[in-house]
């Protein structure tokens, strides 16, 4: 089991440090030394009354997994619970990194995301809605309002990426069309003790509209995957997607991953998005 771990945060200690700058290439990750990996968490209010906090909106496509290809509007909110080392919205969490976020209500945001689609003379019916962070289930309670009003407007699928802790609600799971269910190894830095929640992981596969996808980079991840996630979902839900948010370690990771599945019996996944433009922001 891995126990040392780089950690990124360290690179980049500017307050105001733009996510751009985030660009952590091999070359210099392999330049630092390996440390113990502590995520530095913003901690979140504990009540945002009836408001969300939006760190972003843009129009892009579906980059992984079932959907990939598909046109969709991202709506991506402040804050996660968990903090990898790899992860590549560290702006959304990261005490050093975090943007301001814009509280906006459930009309702010519902108005917001229809002049982007009127910008690019998109139908809401022809696009998914993806709620991302960040981790949006900490917001669980007030995303059921959002989606019901996007819908009266025409939006008919909403699709959410969640890290699969926190344990969907009655609303939750009628209000989404497919969980994007992307829970955690130890090649996040983490023990799995802290990455796994089997309550929520079952509850979710339950919904029987989800796939678990897993960011992979060796076959010690497979083993993982076959101890901790196995005994709560099938083999034909999980889709392994190569770990890396650069465009050079994708590629180094592509070939090694897709064997993997193809041996495991699992679906696999590129990432779009990293490929065509390495970590650049809403693409
Ligand atoms: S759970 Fe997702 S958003 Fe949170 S730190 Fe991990 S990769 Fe980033």
């Amino acid at each position: 089991m891995r126990q040392l771990y780089f950690a990124p945060e360290r690179l980049c200690r500017s307050r105001f440090a733009r996510p751009d700058s985030l660009c952590l290439d091999d070359d210099r990750m392999n330049k630092i030394s390996a440390v113990k990996y502590e995520p530095k968490i913003k901690s979140w209010p504990k009540e945002f009354a009836d408001k969300l906090p939006l760190n972003e909106a843009f129009l892009s496509f579906q980059g992984e997994g079932r959907y990939i290809g598909q046109p969709a509007l991202f709506l991506r909110f402040n804050y996660c619970n968990l903090g990898c080392s790899w992860c590549d919205t560290r702006f959304t969490w990261d005490s050093d990194l975090i943007e301001e976020d814009q509280l906006l209500s459930v009309n702010e945001i519902t108005e917001l995301s229809t002049k982007l689609l009127k910008s690019h003379h998109l139908e809401p019916a022809n696009v998914h809605v993806v709620l991302t962070g960040g981790e949006p289930m900490l917001h669980q309670g007030r995303l059921p309002a959002l989606i019901i009003q996007m819908r009266e407007l025409g939006f008919n699928f909403f699709e959410i990426e969640t890290n699969g802790m926190y344990k969907p609600s009655l609303a939750m799971i009628d209000s989404i069309d497919w969980w994007n269910c992307s829970p955690k190894l130890s090649n996040n830095g983490l023990a799995q003790s802290v990455n796994v929640v089997p309550d929520a992981i079952s509850s979710i596969y339950a919904t029987g509209k989800a796939d678990f996808k897993f960011v992979v980079d060796s076959a010690d991840d497979i083993a993982e995957i076959k101890e901790y996630y196995l005994p709560l979902i099938a083999a034909e839900s999980i889709i392994l997607m190569p770990e890396g948010f650069t465009r050079k370690k994708q590629i180094s990771n592509m070939a090694t991953v897709n064997q993997l599945a193809l041996q495991n019996g699992y679906r696999f996944s590129p990432r779009l998005q990293i490929l065509i433009w390495g970590n650049e922001r809403k693409k």
